[in-house]
This record gives structure tokens, C-alpha cells and sequence, in this order.
């Protein structure tokens, strides 16, 4: 019998590239619905299919999930965060899990300098207020980029990409990561209270992970320099939402711009109310030549493993 890959849900109009590659090195492809199921109705589909390989893109792929499935050699994530996957029941089943790390480093980057330059320059603003009918020029409150200060909390593979580019324009940069080594040419290495503090503009790149749950809370949020802007185009659970909103209405907070959300798709109706907010649903990773890019190399990834070759961006430690 052929092997089955179960695609949990897909952000994009179809299927066809992964089909493609997985149908072309003779495998079957299942497809769920292109909006995640919840992760019981994951676990349901993968009792049914009992699949080979997952390929998921935001569906949670639960403990459950994994342990329903006994031939399951790999799951595959459409993304670079881990966080909608139980990596540690893979594991301990011996089932790689792998990612797609590098993809789409120059869209996220260009999105987080994009926001900066949005907010530097007035860019939503000012569109807002003509379309209102509002042609005032003399209201402008903008800022010159290369007097700022740009704090980048989270130093990986997209924080400098977000730096180099960030370099062209000439702000000072301050950066903060617990597990880079501290020297980089042209960037100050600091502690995150002391970053916060200084920085105009900070802008959120770590991973959701237990210790980056909320770390931009009420209380981070009040150390930062008053009348900065707050970018997040990393997870939205790194960020406290409510707090952003009480900061953006005292105005300590000039403005948050935010790709992702603690709630999303749901956005709260506080935060859209607050002309600071700056908000995109979750593209910063998207375009053209990415979106191809993923979807190819996530599922060849499910062919190399399930023809028993090695995957090339294993993310978990498993006994082969
Ligand atoms: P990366 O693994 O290369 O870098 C992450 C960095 O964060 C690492 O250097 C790590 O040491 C650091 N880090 C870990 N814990 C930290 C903490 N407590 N404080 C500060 N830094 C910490 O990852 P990357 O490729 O640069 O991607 C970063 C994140 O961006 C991903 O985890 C993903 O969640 C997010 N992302 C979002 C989109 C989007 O569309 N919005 C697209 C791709 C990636």
C-alpha cells in the first residue's frame, strides 16, 4: 500500500505543490481543510488515515495526534516555529520533526523594517486621514530613522537580516538574546530591561517558548521608552495583548505594530479602536517566491524520510 501524507491545513489556495512532490514520488496526499481543524478534530483524521507523514501548517499536531498514528516517521511543519507541534511526543516515538527554517528570513525582516518606516514616516496614518478626507499636512509628527534607536530582542537568522537591513538606515541597534554570543559589528548586546529602556523602537524576533510566554507583560512594557513604537512580526503569545492596549490608551506607547496575536484570527475590538495599532494578519513570512519555496521544501522533506534518507532541517533528537 502506498505510504499516506496527511496535510492538516494549508494557508494558500490549494494543495497543488505538495501534491506535486508527494504524488510525484509516488505517495498518497490527504488533505484537511484549509482552516486548521481543532486539535481534536487533527487527532479523528489521523485515527482515520493513520498517516505516514503530517505535514501541518497551523493545526495543532497534539501528543494525541502522534500517538494515534503507529507508521508515523515525520512531521513536517509549513512555518518555522514548533510551537503548534508536540515535538516532545515525536521524540520520545522516534518520529523527526522538521521545519523550514529559512524561507522567508527577507520577508519577515523587510516586514519588521517595513512597520518601523511605517510608523517613522506616517505611512498608515496619513492614508488613514486622507481616505477620512483629511489633507493636513501640518499635523505631521514624523521622525528621522537614523537618530533612532532600534532595540531587536531575539538575535536568530531573522533578527539580522532585520539588523543588516536596519544598518543601511543608520540607527543606533541594541540587541537581546540570552543564547547568542555577544559581538556583532555594530550592534550592542544589552540586558532586555535596559534595551527596552533606550530603544525607540523595539521589535520582537525570539520563539514562542515557555520562557518567551508573555514576555512583553505590563511590566516590560512600562520600562519602555515613552512614545516608542513595539514590533511584532515573531508569535503573538510573546506579547500581552491587554497590556498593549492600556499602553497604546495612556499613550506611554506611541504605537504596536503587530503581524501576530495571542487571540488571532480574532482581533480584539480595544485594539482596533487605538490609532497607534498597526496590524497584519500574520503575512510577515508571505510572498510570491516564499509561499513556493515552503511548500516544496516541506514536502520533500516528507519524501527524504520516507524514503529512509535524512532529512536536511531536523529539529528534534531521534536514533536512526
Ligand atoms: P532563530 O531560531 O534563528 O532565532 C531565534 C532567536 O531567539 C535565537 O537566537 C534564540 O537564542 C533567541 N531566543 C530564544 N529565547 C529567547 C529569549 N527568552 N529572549 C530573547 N531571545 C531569545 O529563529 P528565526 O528564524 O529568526 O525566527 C524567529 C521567530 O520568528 C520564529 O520562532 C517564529 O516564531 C517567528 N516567525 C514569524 C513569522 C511570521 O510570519 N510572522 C515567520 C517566520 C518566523
Amino acid at each position: 500500500m502506498n505510504k499516506t501524507v496527511f496535510l492538516t491545513d494549508y494557508a494558500w489556495p490549494d494543495d497543488s505543490v505538495e501534491r506535486e512532490v508527494i504524488e510525484g514520488a509516488g505517495f498518497r496526499l490527504v488533505t484537511g481543510p484549509s482552516d486548521p481543524l481543532p486539535a481534536t478534530g487533527i487527532e479523528d483524521l489521523v485515527r482515520e488515515h493513520r498517516p505516514h507523514a503530517i505535514m501541518t501548517c497551523w493545526a495543532q499536531v497534539s501528543g494525541e495526534a502522534i500517538a494515534a498514528a503507529p507508521d508515523l516517521r515525520i512531521v513536517a511543519r509549513l512555518g518555522v516555529g514548533l510551537d503548534n507541534i508536540s515535538v516532545s511526543t515525536a521524540t520520545s516515538r522516534n518520529i523527526v520533526v522538521t521545519n523550514v527554517p529559512d524561507y522567508c528570513v527577507e520577508e519577515v525582516s523587510d516586514h519588521a523594517v517595513g512597520f518601523a518606516l511605517a510608523w517613522t514616516r506616517g505611512l498608515v496614518h496619513f492614508d488613514r486621514e486622507v481616505r477620512a478626507g483629511r489633507w493636513a499636512p501640518a499635523s505631521a509628527k514624523l521622525r528621522r530613522l537614523s537618530e533612532l534607536t532600534v532595540g531587536i530582542i531575539g538575535f536568530g537568522r531573522i533578527a539580522r537580516a532585520t539588523a543588516r537591513k536596519l544598518a543601511a538606515f543608520q540607527c543606533e541597534l541594541l540587541a537581546h538574546d540570552p543564547y547568542v554570543m555577544k559581538s556583532e559589528a555594530g550592534i550592542e548586546f544589552t540586558s532586555l530591561d535596559d534595551l527596552l529602556a533606550r530603544s525607540d523602537i523595539a521589535v520582537v524576533h525570539s520563539p514562542l517558548t515557555d520562557s518567551t510566554h508573555r514576555l512583553i507583560n505590563r511590566d516590560r512594557l512600562g520600562k519602555m521608552k515613552p512614545g516608542g513604537l513595539l514590533i511584532n512580526v515573531s508569535r503573538g503569545g510573546i506579547v500581552d495583548t491587554e497590556a498593549v492596549v492600556e499602553a497604546l490608551q495612556s499613550g506611554h506607547l506611541s504605537a504596536a505594530a503587530l503581524d501576530v496575536l495571542e487571540s488571532e484570527p480574532t482581533v480584539p475590538g480595544e485594539l482596533l479602536e487605538q490609532p497607534g495599532a498597526l496590524i497584519s494578519p500574520h503575512v510577515a513570512f508571505s510572498s510570491d517566491a516564499s509561499l513556493i519555496e515552503l511548500r516544496r521544501r516541506a514536502a520533500e522533506e516528507v519524501v527524504r524520510v520516507l524514503r529512509g534518507e535524512a532529512p536536511r532541517n531536523p529539529c528534534n533528537p531521534i536514533a536512526r
